[in-house]
């Protein structure tokens, strides 16, 4: 199991902290010449965090292939809404082709720190 951590220096308030909904875009039509965008609103049940970072890229192996690559070049894919995986092998597809834990952000200890 590989632990993904945390880059201190990336971590940061979060504008968004506490919405529970936003905009996407939607489709763009074009229609007599003229282009129009739909937007709709969405809403999701857990609120956005406090806070917000980024993770390191560590090397990882393949289970399937024992390819290496960065945790970035991972591939995501679903087959319908309850099967899906994020850790599709880059070379030969596999799914779930590793395992790895992203480090958790201790939210009371941050706050302390960034109000000093
Ligand atoms: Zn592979």
């Amino acid at each position: 199991m590989v632990l993904i951590k945390v880059i201190k220096s990336s971590i940061r308030k979060n504008p968004n902290a506490g919405r529970t909904s936003g905009f996407v875009a939607g489709r763009t039509v074009c229609e007599d010449g003229i282009q129009t965008r739909d937007i709709q609103r969405i809403h999701w049940i857990t609120p956005e965090a406090n806070y917000i970072c980024e993770y390191e890229n560590p090397d990882l192996e393949c289970s399937g292939c024992h390819g290496k690559f960065k945790a970035n070049e991972l591939r995501a894919d679903s087959l319908d809404f309850d099967t899906w995986s994020n850790r599709i092998c880059p070379y030969c597809g596999k799914w779930d082709c590793c395992e790895f834990e992203f480090e958790k952000l201790e939210e009371p200890c941050h706050q302390k720190k960034l109000k000093s």
